[in-house]
């Protein structure tokens, strides 16, 4: 077994979509990003490319790449989970916290963990997904930015195989 860990933070803007954990918040702001902005999946994607000893996620998806404009964070995490079944891991389960002041993420909890589950090949109980706010201190605070930080364990699919 092996640990990563993500962390992420995007500016927030008024009129762009709000995606977090490939799921569609209702907000008047959501993230600047080269791709989809989605914050969450994006440190979902580095502490499982840490866990596995692969790099981050600039190296994999640059935002000098076009290829990666607009691009679907969810299809990214999808990459990277292909990635890592190649060399021989499994994700066991992952723990997030997002730091947000709007919206509430209660009524979105249940989806997002579905959606990244079924990404990640595991039950949704193997995904925990936590909100906190800044208490209006920082640029968090002031609702000009969203940060996500995930823990990731992953397991060899093969015991004894080379890595
Ligand atoms: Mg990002």
């Amino acid at each position: 077994m092996r640990v990563g860990i993500g962390w992420d933070l995007h500016r927030l803007a008024k009129g762009k979509r709000f995606l977090l954990g490939g799921v569609l918040l209702k907000s008047a702001a959501g993230p600047v990003g080269h791709s989809d902005g989605d914050v969450l999946t994006h440190a979902v994607i580095d502490a499982l490319l840490g866990a596995a000893g692969a790099g981050d996620i600039g190296e994999h998806f640059p935002d000098t790449d076009a290829r990666w404009r607009g691009a679907s964070s969810v299809a990214m995490l999808r990459k990277v989970v292909r990635l890592l079944a190649g060399k021989g891991w499994r994700v066991s389960n992952i723990d997030t916290v997002v730091c947000l002041e709007a919206p509430k993420l209660t009524p979105y909890k249940a989806a997002i963990r579905t959606k990244l589950a079924g990404v990640l090949g595991v039950a949704s109980g193997d995904v925990s997904v936590k909100a906190k706010t800044a208490e209006g201190l920082g640029p968090i605070g002031q609702n000009k930015a969203v940060s996500a930080t995930c823990v990731a364990l992953i397991e060899s699919r093969v015991s004894r195989r080379k890595k």
